[in-house]
């Protein structure tokens, strides 16, 4: 049997402005930055590092070095980090459907001058995700999504009862949008931080790699398995080649690779089996292994609900015969001025 292939990816999730104050954050990015430049400068066996699907994290550390710029050009065009496709990593849900097509295009013009637009539907912790996601990638040029939340992974020896019930033996899937448009969609099934923090030291790359491995394995339906290395706000691994030749050494019929999501998507697809579920419309699905995806959580602070009324226009009158208006405002329809 050929070995399996174990995928590598470097990233960081990066919750910008709600976590800490923005410039706390802000700061913690500017070190998270220079630490990767320098890795990659020192380390040629470290190959690339995912920038969460964001362009504004390119934007925040380019505000404070502009001097920069070119370096992460060159690194953008060899591959090494990604741009985009968004610009910012939004709930699908608190904002409007004209927010989110924006939000692409946006991404995709910042992105352009980086040489590389990376096109993969990014939504790794977003709680649930809308309908027409595969038609708006679609129309975006991208044929594939990842995410973190929404269709529960049941694995092999799980019988899936009812595949419209937002379950999938895989952590791979068919994506459907009620227009028909279809992706693959890619499930973290065990979430975007299982590869996180490798250990260099055997007895604890021994017992972390078990772990690591058979979770994966349970849901993946090619040969080809999914460590993301790294979590919320984490700095690049430094010591990531160093763990890579532990667990190659521990693990000789595994193939360990620094990998990066092209990559990755490129092998899955080469080994995609027929049979993959088809899930069709938003993904909503509350059980998704240990991660709720906090459908209600439709809340936004006064101020800004405010604001984003002021860019609106009532484009329809509240019928007088109905009982009268919620808000007061006489307007049964609000759109985008
Ligand atoms: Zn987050």
């Amino acid at each position: 049997m050929a070995k399996k292939t174990i995928h590598v990816v470097s990233h960081t999730h990066w919750d910008r402005e709600w976590y800490m104050p923005f410039e706390a954050h802000h700061v913690r990015l500017l070190k998270t930055m220079d630490t990767l430049l320098d890795l990659f400068e020192q380390d040629p066996e470290y190959r690339s590092f995912y920038l969460d699907g964001q362009t504004i994290v390119l934007e925040d550390y380019l505000q404070v070095y502009p001097e920069k710029r070119d370096k992460l050009i060159e690194l953008a065009k060899e591959g090494k980090i990604s741009a985009g496709p968004w610009y910012v990593l939004q709930d699908e849900f608190l904002t409007s459907g004209e927010a989110n097509i924006r939000n692409l295009q946006v991404g995709h013009r910042d992105a352009r001058p980086f040489g590389a637009v990376s096109k993969i539907g990014y939504f790794p912790d977003s709680f649930g995700n809308m309908g027409q996601a595969p038609q708006l990638l679609r129309q975006a040029g991208i044929d594939t999504a990842i995410f973190g939340r929404g269709v529960k992974a049941t694995g092999f020896d799980n019988k899936v009862e009812d595949a419209a019930a937002q379950e999938s033996p895989f952590s791979e899937l068919r994506w459907v949008s009620p227009d028909g448009s279809e992706v693959l969609g890619i499930l973290f099934a065990n979430w975007y931080s299982n590869g996180n923090e490798i250990p260099v030291d055997k007895e604890a790359a021994k017992t972390f790699w078990d772990r690591a491995i058979a979770a994966a394995e349970r849901y993946a339906s090619t040969s080809h398995l999914l460590m993301m290395n790294g979590c919320d706000h984490q700095p690049p691994q430094t010591d990531l080649s160093a763990a890579l030749r532990t667990a190659r050494e521990l693990y000789p019929d595994y193939e360990f690779i620094h990998s990066n999501f092209d990559d990755y998507i490129k092998a899955v697809k080469a080994e995609l089996p027929q049979q993959l579920s088809v899930i069709k419309g938003e993904l909503r699905g509350q059980h998704t292994n240990g991660w709720y995806t906090l459908v209600n959580t439709a809340s936004a602070r006064v101020y800004i609900k405010q604001k984003t009324r002021k860019t609106r226009r009532c484009s329809r009158k509240w019928p007088s015969r109905w009982p009268r208006s919620p808000t007061g405002t006489g307007c049964r329809i609000l759109t985008r001025s």
